[in-house]
């Protein structure tokens, strides 16, 4: 865990959230500010600081474990899905614990900004 981990302090328990799928170490949540009808956050509860972090460490299993869970969740909606990972700062991530978003519930733009 790192303490000053927003997304560590969910897996903890010490910050509420909507939850949405835990199990084998996975969690999906409720995103607090959606950005669409559906929005979700799925994420590993160990901490690992972004997706490229996570190849370094070879772990292909959990990323295939986050990334099933993850189009699991998306497949409910019928009109299709997103998801997204943001990494870095010119990736627009804002919060430094891996996590795969799920976008759903209405027609998504492209290019994202
Ligand atoms: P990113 O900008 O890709 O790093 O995504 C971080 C996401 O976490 C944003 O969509 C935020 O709205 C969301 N978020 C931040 N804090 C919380 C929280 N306490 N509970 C749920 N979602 C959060
Ligand atoms: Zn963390």
């Amino acid at each position: 865990m790192n303490k000053d981990c927003i997304f560590c302090k969910i897996v903890a328990g010490e910050i509420p959230a909507k939850m949405a799928h835990r199990a084998n170490g996975i969690m999906a949540i409720e995103d607090v500010n959606p950005q669409a009808p559906v929005h979700l956050l799925v994420f590993p509860e160990r901490h690992v600081a972004d997706i490229a972090e996570h190849t370094f460490k070879g772990s292909a299993d959990e990323i295939a474990c986050l990334m099933e869970i993850a189009a699991e969740l998306g497949a409910k909606n019928a009109g299709g899905f997103r998801l997204v990972v943001n990494t870095g700062p010119d990736g627009g991530q804002t919060v430094g614990h891996l996590h795969v978003h799920v976008l759903a519930g209405r027609p998504l733009m492209w290019p994202p900004g």
